[in-house]
């Protein structure tokens, strides 16, 4: 059925009568790394929420690795699947957010270590000794007892990017995870990203960030109005786009 680790099959979505999602589909392989560009409004966030099943599709299917995200199919028909399954599935797909959404009562540790202890039971030890190594990771290794209130924007995003990384997901989701930062943090918040991409995980990024797209994407899409306008090498649609509403957001925003 699926030939990609994320597959998006002609995903529609309505809110009311305002149809967000026109029809989406997108296939991405293991180790990609896709930027989705797009104007405020164009669906990029609903596109996300919908791999994760935040959101439910009103057509087309979304597959993570083989498996239908939401539903099983059974007797010819699509069954939801009940919450636990959901989070199941869930687990395998990490989402940063653009507010950090970070549990503002635990520290830095405890927030990256909480999912694998309470979500999947794992040893407390286990799971501390995981969230140390991957705080150390994004560069936290001594602001591992921290509270977010102590630290920075940029601090905050890197420690949301180590508790996305924490129940090893298959690929990692990002929604505008610069944009609420101060500018002089956003670099320190790309330079982790930059690195899991390098060390090969599977990234769906949507940024404003053209210079982060056209050193670290394997394919730019561009989203407009729920649809995908075109998609290419970040060479491709930097340089040469094919497309008038393409061509008109970039100027725009460079
Ligand atoms: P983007 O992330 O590209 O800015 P979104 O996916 O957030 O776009 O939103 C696409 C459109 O869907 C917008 O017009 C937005 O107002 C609308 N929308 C998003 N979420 C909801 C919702 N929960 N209810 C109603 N409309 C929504
Ligand atoms: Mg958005």
């Amino acid at each position: 059925m699926t030939t990609g680790l994320v597959e998006i099959a002609d995903v529609r979505k309505s809110f009311g009568a305002h149809e967000v999602l026109k029809g989406v589909s997108l296939t991405v392989q293991p180790g990609e790394v896709v930027v989705i560009l797009g104007p405020s409004g164009s669906g990029k966030s609903t596109l996300l929420r919908t791999i994760n099943h935040l959101e439910r599709v009103d057509g087309g299917f979304v597959a993570i690795d083989g498996e239908l995200v939401g539903y099983r199919p059974a007797r010819g028909r699509l069954h939801e699947l009940r919450e636990h399954e959901v989070l199941r599935q869930r687990a395998e797909i990490g989402f940063v957010f653009q507010a950090f959404n970070l549990f503002p009562h635990l520290t830095a540790l405890e927030n990256v270590a909480e999912a694998p202890v309470y979500a999947q039971r794992r040893p407390k030890a286990e799971a501390r000794a995981k969230g140390l190594e991957l705080l150390g990771r994004v560069g936290l290794a001594e602001r591992a007892e921290a509270y977010p209130r102590q630290l920075s924007g940029g601090q905050q995003q890197r420690v949301a990017i180590a508790r996305a990384l924490a129940l090893d997901p298959k690929v990692v989701l990002f929604d505008e995870p610069t944009s609420a930062l101060d500018p002089e943090l956003v670099s320190e918040v790309l330079d982790v990203i930059r690195d899991l991409a390098s060390s090969g995980t599977t990234l769906i990024v949507v940024t404003h960030e053209l210079g982060f797209a056209r050193d670290v994407a394997d394919r730019v899409v561009f989203m407009d109005d729920g649809a995908i306008v075109e998609e290419g090498t970040p060479a491709q649609i930097f340089g040469a786009p094919r497309e008038e509403r393409t061509r008109a957001f970039l100027s725009k925003v460079i």
